[in-house]
């Protein structure tokens, strides 16, 4: 059966009304996935594709919107269901118009996002391992954050880097056996995190309200995220002082926001090549120096 008959047959066993796509149309802007909008003249969907293969990566971004939609804190697209059809993977989710975003849409995704983050668990990780990207993001259960981001954070990007051609390894080990001395005076919390907060990932919906998607997410420090809203920018300052007043940061943050960005960079390298290189390396270089400083 083809694609969109398939896919029609899915939506209407999993929502109960009746769908039988008329209209698809592709979407620009995803990185990483086919995007569509697909419609029938009453209802319409936002549907993710990719090949066979990518089918527990769409279960992963479906069990991630639900778990951020049961925190009751921030917008984020209902996921309708997901498989594979047609020799495709997919992922079916509530369609939502999104706008240019405001400041005041951004101050409030500043709030809402400190009510996410104020959504915490005993242990760092997740039930499911996910992508950041196209990347493998392993989410075992951590009792110690200093590990998790370590381990599964900068040593596994650094090794993937070595497979890549790009041999970081051994300057990356020095800053892993020195990682406890970010975290002298600052215990950070497992809190729910989006994992993937870069501009692009969030848009002003219905009456202006922030909606987030395509996250990464896990239970770590809420650091991590604020970190990677710095990046690549794409968020005003309403939401850095909305997000500082609902949740005040630790002054550490400064340094350690480097520090979170340098496993976003070593992705980068990892995912596109020698560009991202030599602003790994500085990158390591710069925190190892604040070490010794
Ligand atoms: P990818 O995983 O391929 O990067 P995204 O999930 O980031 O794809 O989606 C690509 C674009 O599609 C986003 O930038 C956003 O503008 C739009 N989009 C994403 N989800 C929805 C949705 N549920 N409804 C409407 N538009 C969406």
């Amino acid at each position: 059966m083809p694609l969109w008959t398939t896919l029609s047959q899915h939506i209407t066993d999993a929502t109960g009304a009746s769908f039988q796509a008329r209209r698809q149309r592709s979407v620009g802007g995803g990185c990483i996935n086919g995007a569509y909008i697909v419609e029938d003249g009453l209802q319409c969907y936002f549907v993710k594709t990719n090949t066979f293969d990518k089918a527990a990566m769409f279960a992963a971004e479906a069990a991630a919107l639900q778990t951020i939609l049961d925190s009751h804190t921030l917008r984020a697209p209902h996921p309708i269901c997901h498989g594979v059809a047609d020799g495709h993977a997919y992922l079916v989710l509530e369609f939502i118009e999104m706008g240019s975003h405001s400041a005041h849409s951004a101050a409030l995704l500043g709030e809402q996002l400190a009510a996410m983050h104020h959504v915490t668990t005993t242990r760092f990780g997740w039930d499911i391992d996910n992508t950041i990207g196209a990347t493998p993001q392993i989410n075992t259960w951590r009792d110690n954050w200093i590990h998790f981001y370590g381990e599964q954070r900068l040593r596994f990007q650094l090794e993937l880097a070595a497979r890549n051609g790009y041999p970081m390894l051994a300057k990356g080990e020095k800053l892993i056996d020195h990682l406890p001395d970010f975290f002298t005076s600052y215990q950070p919390h497992a809190a729910l995190l989006h994992g993937d907060l870069w501009g692009g990932n969030w848009g002003a919906g219905p009456q202006d309200n922030p909606v987030i998607f395509d996250p990464a997410l896990y239970y770590g420090d809420r650091e991590t995220d604020l970190a990677m809203t710095e990046l690549f920018g794409g968020f005003p300052a309403t939401f850095h002082a909305a997000y500082a007043a609902a949740f005040p940061l630790d002054k550490g943050y400064a340094i350690r926001k480097d520090l979170y960005n340098l496993y976003h960079i070593l992705n980068h390298l990892n995912l596109f090549g020698s560009r991202y290189s030599d602003q790994s390396a500085r990158l390591i270089d710069q925190l190892l120096a604040e070490l010794r400083g």
